[in-house]
């Protein structure tokens, strides 16, 4: 290619790079709307306080009667719906059409928001429709003797119309996207199904809309989870009850990575984890680092990949593995305990290191490394470099140990200051 040409790639790769920065920056222009709504919730406290105050002085007074109690209640619930309405528009629009908002980690994020998106809000917000109608429709039928034939058969008809539509959309952003990836997905072997649940998502599953996003694909995509079914980003409807079953002790996905943060990280090597090839290939990760650097984080993330994929994964810290096979040796079942765990394609085993382990517990991690090895995948987090686990696990029997894991194991090294630490520094400065 000559110069001339090269110049002219470069350029048209700046232009169209630049507007369309510019047009997606044009997505702040929104901001004010929502503020906007926030004010009209203002009106809807206020209304809700003026309703209750009224409701309040008639009972004192003693001229409120159950039927105009019962409509004053109703009215009060309908405003506190709308209001609910108006907080999941005004959170959930922002994060998704906005910017994001960060609430991972608070202690009151809704349990939605973590894996909202357009198709989520659309169900959400016809759900409560759904629900004022009703309760509308509720106050109709309390006050029937001052509501007319006509009012009642429109109200009834309406509402049922906001059901169809609720359904509707339901069923597309569920069953039918899930069709739609079940046509991407591979043929799912003969391991890693889980649990019935799994297989038979139930209603209430398929309702809240199954829809962990699936993250971006490092490079090339994996079959199960492509660019196309990337769309459907909830298209998996085991997926949710997989991720619930897992037990991780929060969402965290790959992609909510930093990888500029620490100053050791091999991308690479995690990028290709993500792809899932080694759950495929049975073998072992594990993830080396100091407190705070995202081990976790990025075991989490693996295990809601393999989710997605139609894994069954169960996550535990290396303590409460412990317990529970120190429990089923003592109840004499340890065998039938290993065979049950076979049942999950993927074990993570979080926090290996923090606490030395007897010689009994250590024995115990030994049968589950050694049951699992070529037969299933374990993902193991430490703070200490396997070179140093005899001081976790004592003896030979953590050379053993160290031996079976190492054999198929792809070990992941980060090394930096902790996030956690980033966070409160960052918070310390504002
Ligand atoms: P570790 O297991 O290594 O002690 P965690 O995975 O528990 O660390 O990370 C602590 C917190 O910091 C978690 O909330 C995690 O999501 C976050 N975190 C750590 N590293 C990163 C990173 N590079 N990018 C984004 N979040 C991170
Ligand atoms: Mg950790």
């Amino acid at each position: 290619m000559s110069c001339s040409a090269v110049a002219s790639e470069e350029w048209r790769i700046v232009t169209t790079t630049t507007i369309g920065f510019a047009l997606f920056a044009t997505r702040w222009l929104q901001a004010p709307l929502y503020f906007g709504l926030v004010a009209a919730q203002g009106v809807y406290v206020y209304k809700f306080f003026y309703e209750l105050w009224t409701l309040l002085v008639r009972c004192v007074s003693g001229q409120a009667t159950e039927t105009y109690v019962m409509l004053a209640v109703l009215k009060l619930v309908d405003v506190v719906m709308i209001a609910n309405l108006l907080i999941m528009v005004i959170v959930g629009g922002y994060e998704t059409f906005v910017s994001r908002i960060g609430l991972q980690g608070h202690r009151d994020q809704p349990e939605w928001l973590s894996h909202v998106n357009s198709n989520v809000l659309k169900v959400k917000l016809a759900t409560a429709i759904v629900g004022i109608s009703s309760v509308h429709l509720l106050q109709m039928f309390v006050d029937v003797h001052h509501t007319s034939h006509h009012s009642l058969l429109w109200g009834t008809v309406i509402h049922m119309a906001f059901i169809a539509s609720a359904a509707i959309l339901a069923y597309m952003s569920g069953p039918m996207a899930a069709h739609r990836a079940a046509d991407h997905a591979p043929h799912k072997g003969d391991r890693g199904q889980g649990t019935g649940t799994d297989a038979a998502p139930t209603a209430a599953v398929t309702a809240a809309v199954c829809s962990v996003p699936i993250p971006a694909q490092a490079s090339a995509p994996h079959p199960a989870i492509d660019a196309n079914a990337n769309v459907h980003a909830n298209a998996d409807a085991g997926t949710e009850a997989r991720v619930r079953a897992a037990g991780f002790p929060a969402r965290k996905l790959l992609e909510d990575f930093d990888e500029e943060y620490p100053r050791a990280f091999d991308r690479e090597t995690v990028a290709r984890l993500g792809k899932l090839d080694f759950v495929a290939a049975r073998r072992n990760v594990v993830f080396v680092g100091p407190p705070g650097t995202g081990k976790t984080h990025l075991a989490v993330g693996l295990g809601v990949r393999a989710c997605q994929a139609g894994h069954s994964v169960r996550f535990a810290t290396a303590a409460e593995w412990a317990a529970r096979l120190a429990g089923a040796q003592d109840a004499g079942r340890l065998a039938e305990e290993l065979a049950v765990l076979d049942d999950h394609a993927l074990l993570i085993v979080d926090e290996v290191g923090y606490t030395p382990f007897q010689a009994e517990t250590a024995a115990l991690f030994f049968q589950l490394v050694a049951h699992r090895y070529e037969r299933a995948s374990l993902i193991v987090t430490s703070d200490r470099p396997l070179g140093r686990w005899d001081e976790i696990f004592g003896g030979p029997s953590a050379l053993a140990m160290v031996d079976r894991l190492a054999h198929h194991v792809e070990l992941v090294r980060i090394d930096g200051d902790s996030y956690r630490m980033r966070r409160a520094t960052s918070a310390w400065a504002e």
